[in-house]
């Protein structure tokens, strides 16, 4: 199966479907998923694999409509929390699909909550986060999610949320954002080509 054949089955998979929420004006939902999907055949979006990426990671390249991940990612993607990374990055393509600039750590608060649904809703019992520099953004966002998938649970998150003013605190003291916490992200809409 090609890298982009393994990323549009993510996308169109049930469950990838059922993860839909409003967070401060991102609006995610299941079928945005498959508009991303759309986009990835026909080429508006690229998927490469890099060497050069850590093992286990992927980025979404806003400037170029481009999904990178790496070697380790593009030969693997069967499990959830690999799955779940590739909602994670897609989300930022639905973010770039509605061309608003938002500021760095905005970007990241539905991407992380939408990482989170999709691994609740895959493995309802487990946290399946080891200890790390993202550990804290995992905990607070896992919460979320767990909150937004209760019966009848509420699935917006305006502005004033205390859950999301908490997200927003763990992911500026990560060392991988905390460095760029006051950047902008120029989302520019995704061209078909
Ligand atoms: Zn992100």
């Amino acid at each position: 199966m090609s890298l982009e054949e393994k990323i549009i089955n993510i996308l169109e998979n049930s469950i990838t479907a059922r993860v839909h929420f409003r967070c401060d004006g991102t609006s995610v939902w299941g079928d945005g998923y498959k508009i991303v999907a759309d986009k990835i055949r026909s080429r508006a979006i690229l998927c490469m694999e890099n060497t050069r990426l850590p093992a286990g990671t992927a980025f979404y390249s806003l400037e170029v409509n481009k999904l990178s991940v790496s070697t380790e990612m593009a030969k693997g993607m069967t499990s959830d929390t690999e799955k779940a990374l590739i909602v994670h990055e897609a989300t930022h393509a639905l973010q770039d699909r509605a061309a608003r600039t938002l500021n760095l750590i905005d970007s990241e608060c539905p991407a992380f909550i939408a990482q989170c649904m999709y691994l609740k809703l895959a493995m309802p019992n487990q946290f399946p986060f080891q200890v790390g520099p993202h550990v804290d953004i995992f905990v607070i966002a896992h919460n979320i999610a767990n909150t937004m998938l209760k019966p009848g649970g509420n699935r917006t998150l305006t502005a004033a949320s205390v859950e999301l003013q908490s997200l927003k605190e763990a992911i500026s003291k990560c060392p991988l954002y905390h460095p760029r916490e006051d950047e902008d992200r120029e989302f520019d809409g995704i061209a078909e080509v």
